[in-house]
C-alpha cells in the first residue's frame, strides 16, 4: 500500500445519492422558484415556494426518521440550501431557519414527548419555526438578553419583545432565549413557545434592504403562561442550545451565501462569453476574465470548507471553527461576486432587468445574520488559540 493509499483522502466528490438530491433540489427550484423577482418586488412571501418545499419533503432533512423525518443530515440540508438559494434567498432563508436552527435544535436537545408532540406539524410544514434570540440590546452580545421567564409553580411567566426574527409573522412555533436566572450565561434557558397562546403577538415588520420576501418582524411577549413542560432540556442550557445550534444555522447561511455567489457567478459568465468578435473569439477584457476566474476558484474553495463542516456535525463532532471559517468566507464571496455582477453588466446589472441587483441586496445580510463577518472572526481566532 502506498502512503497516499493509507491516508484516507476523499475524492472531493458527493456521494451517487447526494448527486441525485441535488439535481431533485434543481428541479424543485426551477419548477417552483421562478416568482423570486415578484417576491422581492412586493415583499411577499414565498409561501407557494414553502407549501410546494414541504410537499416535497425539505422541511424536514434534519429530522429523524422515526419522528416523519428523513434524517438525511447535514451536507444533504447544504446541498439543497445552495440549489434553493442560487434561485431565491427569501425562500432559502425561511428553509434554512426551519431546518437548520428550529428542527435540528429540537431534535438534539427535547425529550422524546416533546418531539412527538411539535414535529408532526413541522416536517409536514403545517407549521413553520422561527428561532427568537435578538433584542433590541443583545444581538452579537447574545448572553445580554433580557427576555424573562419567571416559574410560576407548573409554568413559567414570560415578558419580552424579541427583535429580527426570521419568518416572525408566518411561524406557528418559537423557540424562545430567555432570562430564568441572574447569571449573564447560566442564567438563560430555552424555550418553545406557540403562537396561539395569550400573550404572544407579532410586532413590527422590518423594511429590508434585501430578503423581502423574508418577513422579519418582532415577537412581543407579554404575560405568557408558558407551561414547564415547553422548557428544553433544563434550566441554565439556553445559551450552550443557542450557540450549539449556531453552528448548524451558519452551515445553512455559508450555503446561502455559495447559492448567491453561485448565481453571480453564472451571471457573469454568461456575459463574458456572449462577447465574441465575427470569428468566434472572446472578446471580454483580460480583466472580467481574471474576475470570474477567482470568484470560480473561490466558490469551490468555499463549498469545499462549507461541506467539511457539515461532515464534521454530522458526525457528532463539534465544529464551530470550520462553520465560522466557512459562513465568514461564503459570505464575504457572495457580496465580492453579486458586487462583480452588477459592475459587469452595467445598466443590466443595476436596473433589476437581471438577478444582479437582488443579489447584491440579499448577499449584504449574509455578513449581518447568524453572526456578523467580525464575530466569525473571533470565533475563528479563539478556536486557533483554544
Ligand atoms: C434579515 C435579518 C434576519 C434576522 N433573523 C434573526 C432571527 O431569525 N433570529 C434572531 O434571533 N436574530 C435574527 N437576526 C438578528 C441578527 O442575528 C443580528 O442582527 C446579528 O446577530 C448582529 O447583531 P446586531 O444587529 O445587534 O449588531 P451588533 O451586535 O450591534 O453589531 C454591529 C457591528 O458591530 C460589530 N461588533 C459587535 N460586537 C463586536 C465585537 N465584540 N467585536 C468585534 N466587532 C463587533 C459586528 O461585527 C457588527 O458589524 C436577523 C437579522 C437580520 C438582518
Amino acid at each position: 500500500m502506498t502512503i497516499t493509499e493509507s491516508l484516507q483522502v476523499p475524492d472531493f466528490q458527493l456521494s451517487p445519492e447526494l448527486q441525485q438530491f441535488r439535481e431533485f433540489v434543481r428541479d424543485y427550484a426551477a419548477k417552483h422558484l421562478g416568482r423570486a423577482a415578484e417576491y422581492d418586488s412586493n415583499v411577499e412571501f414565498p409561501r407557494d415556494a414553502v407549501v410546494a418545499a414541504a410537499e416535497l419533503g425539505l422541511l424536514r432533512t434534519t429530522v429523524a426518521k422515526e419522528y416523519g423525518g428523513s434524517a438525511m443530515g447535514n451536507v444533504a440540508s447544504c446541498v439543497m440550501l445552495e440549489e434553493i438559494n442560487a434561485r431565491c434567498a427569501s425562500t432559502g432563508v425561511t428553509i434554512s431557519v426551519h431546518n437548520s436552527l428550529v428542527n435540528s435544535l429540537l431534535g438534539k436537545w427535547c425529550s422524546e414527548e416533546q418531539k412527538r408532540r411539535w414535529f408532526p406539524k413541522l416536517v409536514t410544514g403545517e407549521w413553520l419555526g422561527a428561532y427568537c434570540l435578538s433584542e433590541a440590546y443583545s444581538g452579537s452580545d447574545a448572553a445580554a438578553l433580557r427576555c424573562e421567564a419567571k416559574k410560576d409553580g407548573d409554568h413559567y411567566v414570560m415578558n419580552g419583545a424579541k427583535l429580527w426574527i426570521t419568518t416572525g409573522s408566518e411561524a406557528q412555533l418559537f423557540v424562545v432565549f430567555a432570562r430564568t436566572g441572574p447569571d449573564r450565561v447560566k442564567g438563560i434557558s430555552a424555550f418553545v413557545v406557540e403562537k396561539s397562546w395569550a400573550g404572544v403577538g407579532v410586532g413590527k415588520k422590518e423594511r429590508k434592504l434585501g430578503l423581502r420576501g423574508s418577513p422579519t418582524t418582532e415577537i412581543v411577549l407579554e404575560n405568557v403562561k408558558v407551561p414547564a413542560d415547553c422548557l428544553i432540556a433544563e434550566e441554565g442550557m439556553g445559551f450552550t442550545i443557542a450557540l450549539d445550534t449556531l453552528d448548524g444555522g451558519r452551515l445553512g447561511i455559508a450555503s446561502q451565501s455559495l447559492g448567491i455567489a453561485a448565481a453571480a457567478i453564472e451571471l457573469i459568465r454568461s456575459e463574458i462569453a456572449s462577447q465574441v468578435d465575427a470569428k468566434g473569439r472572446p472578446t471580454a477584457s483580460q480583466a472580467d476574465q481574471w474576475t470570474l476566474a477567482d470568484l470560480a476558484a473561490d466558490l469551490d474553495a468555499y463549498r469545499f470548507l462549507t461541506w467539511r463542516a457539515a461532515v464534521l456535525r454530522d458526525r457528532g463532532v463539534r465544529c464551530s471553527t470550520e462553520a465560522a471559517m466557512a459562513k465568514s468566507t461564503a459570505s464575504r464571496l457572495a457580496n465580492r461576486a453579486a458586487r462583480a455582477a452588477v459592475s459587469i453588466l452595467g445598466e443590466r446589472g443595476a436596473s433589476g432587468a437581471t438577478a444582479a441587483e437582488r443579489l447584491l441586496r440579499d448577499a449584504r445580510i449574509t455578513e449581518i445574520y447568524e453572526g456578523a463577518t467580525d464575530i466569525q472572526r473571533l470565533v475563528i481566532a479563539r478556536g486557533l488559540m483554544a
